[in-house]
């Protein structure tokens, strides 16, 4: 057993921890990052965002050359699917990019420490790492960045094969007949995206009566619309009670949320996707009196400090915000600048989210249904992609953009997006709203031609009235 002493130690090396773990070491302070999974970027980058990601654009090569390459006037031969090479593409990308941060730890001068980390005291973290032993880190500081795990549902058991959370999900051997999705959110219909694009049915069973409840809207009617032409089934205002595996595959039983008659589903694969809680289990809190909430997050002041001193939290173990990768490594760079004796802070007003399906649905700031609860005035500005020409010419015009500005002061208050590259385009309406801007700011803005970010321009005229191409 050794001690050594360190300004900051990282525990967890997600997004929110090796970024944070990054950012410290740049400020000169003495800083390790602890990681019990064998490799670096926690969830996001092993089984997470990355993954996902892999798939999903593989996926849509997939779907695309067997549909739409007619219409460009390109005839292929019969499209075949070589499913072990594209998981094995998955996987290469996750090692490529999981090994890059431990080539940036050593750049950075980050201490590297492999194994499960437990909080002892306020300024001490025991390691029991990987390849035997403990090692004690003494710092003046720890930050939790622990992340989170898969939400299960009673009656239904995970083994990764056939009852599958996101990870399973990412590692399928063949394409499933039926793959039921439980829970009509991020995971569920990235994935459902993914296997019903590969030539599985696809069905998504929804506990409330839409899918992505907090999503605007009239964007999340649009996206299930798209989706159903896709082949998506929806069960709406529905829960799953129970799976039991028989000899050929699954058998579901479902209820009406409300209550009411069950009825069975059968299926071969059949998705968890209900949610993430956080993780903290093993870390020690209880012992150094780290309060967590009742569902288990960590809760912490606006310095990203918990109720003890020296000991903060990042990341999807924090309450009431979204679980998204880019939000961890802002809180990440923010802890570390805060340690490091600076002013930071995070701007939850400005995070965007993206769902990665096709057409990607892309969103800031707040709903409709937000502001009218709020009382907000607000005037409301459309742009449909139909009328983009940069979308006609590459026949991707499903969609729309939709900015949402304050009535009296023109101040974008929300931006949201169903599109083509809609998670790649919301980037600008994120600046505008960190700048303050109006939609005369962006209007008067000069957009590129052609370009899918003319939609946006349009959406900011429209706001007034005076959108030009429609
Ligand atoms: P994590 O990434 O969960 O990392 C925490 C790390 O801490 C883990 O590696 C864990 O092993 C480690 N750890 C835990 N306890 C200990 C301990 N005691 N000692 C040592 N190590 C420990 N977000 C997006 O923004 N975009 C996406 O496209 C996206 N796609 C996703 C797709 C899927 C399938 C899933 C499941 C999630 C996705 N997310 C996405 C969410 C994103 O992955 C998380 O919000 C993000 O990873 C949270 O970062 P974090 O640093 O808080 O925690
Ligand atoms: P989610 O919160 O996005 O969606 C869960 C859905 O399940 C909700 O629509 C909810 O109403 C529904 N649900 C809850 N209980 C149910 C039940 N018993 N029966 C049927 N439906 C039920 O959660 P997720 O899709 O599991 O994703 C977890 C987290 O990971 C999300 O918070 C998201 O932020 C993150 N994530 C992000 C991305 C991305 O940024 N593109 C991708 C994947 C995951």
């Amino acid at each position: 057993m050794s001690e050594e002493k360190f300004d900051v130690v990282f525990i967890g090396a997600g997004p929110g921890g090796y970024i944070g773990a990054i950012k410290a070491a740049q400020l000169g302070l003495k800083t390790a990052c602890v990681e019990s999974r064998g490799s670096l970027g926690g969830t996001c980058l092993n089984v997470g965002c990355i993954p996902s990601k892999a798939l999903l654009e593989s996926s849509h090569h997939f779907a695309a050359a067997g549909k739409d390459m007619a219409a460009h006037g390109i005839r292929l031969p019969k499209v075949e699917l070589d499913l072990p090479a594209m998981l094995k593409r998955k996987d290469d990308v996750v090692a490529t990019l999981t090994k890059g941060i431990a080539g940036l730890f050593k750049q950075n001068k980050v201490e590297d420490v492999r194994g499960f980390g437990r909080i002892v005291a306020a300024d001490k973290v025991e390691v029991t790492l990987d390849d035997g032993g403990t090692r004690v880190l003494e710092t003046e500081n720890i930050v939790i960045a622990t992340g989170s795990e898969v939400a299960t549902l009673p009656g239904i058991e995970i083994d990764e094969k056939t009852i599958v959370s996101s990870t399973g999900a990412l590692a399928l051997e063949k394409v499933p007949a039926h793959f039921v999705v439980i829970g009509g959110g991020y995971i569920g219909l990235e994935m459902g995206s993914v296997w019903g694009r590969l030539g599985a049915k696809v069905t998504v069973v929804e506990f409330l009566d839409r899918i992505t409840p907090t999503m605007d809207g009239e964007l999340s009617k649009q996206f299930q619309r798209i989706l159903r032409r896709q082949g998506f089934e929806f069960r709406l205002g529905t829960k799953v009670t129970e799976a039991r595996k028989n000899g050929k595959g699954i058998e579901l039983t479902l209820e009406p949320a409300a209550g009411g008659e069950a009825e069975s589903l059968s299926c071969d694969v059949v998705l968890v996707a209900v949610g993430r809680r956080p993780f903290t289990e093993g870390l020690g809190l209880a012992e150094v009196g780290v309060k967590v909430d009742n569902r288990g997050f960590v809760p912490v002041d606006g310095d990203f400090q918990t109720n003890v001193a020296g000991i903060f939290a990042i990341g999807d173990v924090l309450p009431d915000r979204p679980m998204l990768a880019h939000k961890a490594e802002e809180e990440g760079v923010a802890v570390a600048e805060l340690i490091a004796g600076h002013a930071a802070h995070v701007n939850y007003d400005a995070i965007p989210g993206v769902v990665y399906t096709w057409p990607e649905v892309a969103s800031v700031g707040r709903t409709e249904e937000e502001l009218k609860e709020a009382g907000v005035k607000y005037n409301a500005g459309k742009f449909p992609f139909m009328a983009n020409s940069r979308a006609r010419a590459s026949g991707d015009s499903d969609g729309f953009v939709k900015i949402l500005a304050d009535a009296e002061t023109d101040r974008v208050l929300g931006a949201h997006i169903i599109g083509p590259n809609a998670g790649t385009m919301i980037a600008e309406l994120v600046l505008a709203m960190e700048y303050g801007a109006s939609t005369e700011d962006i209007y008067r803005t000069c957009h590129a031609h052609p370009t899918l970010n003319e939609a946006v321009k349009e959406a900011a005229l429209a706001v007034s009235g005076k959108p030009l191409n429609i």
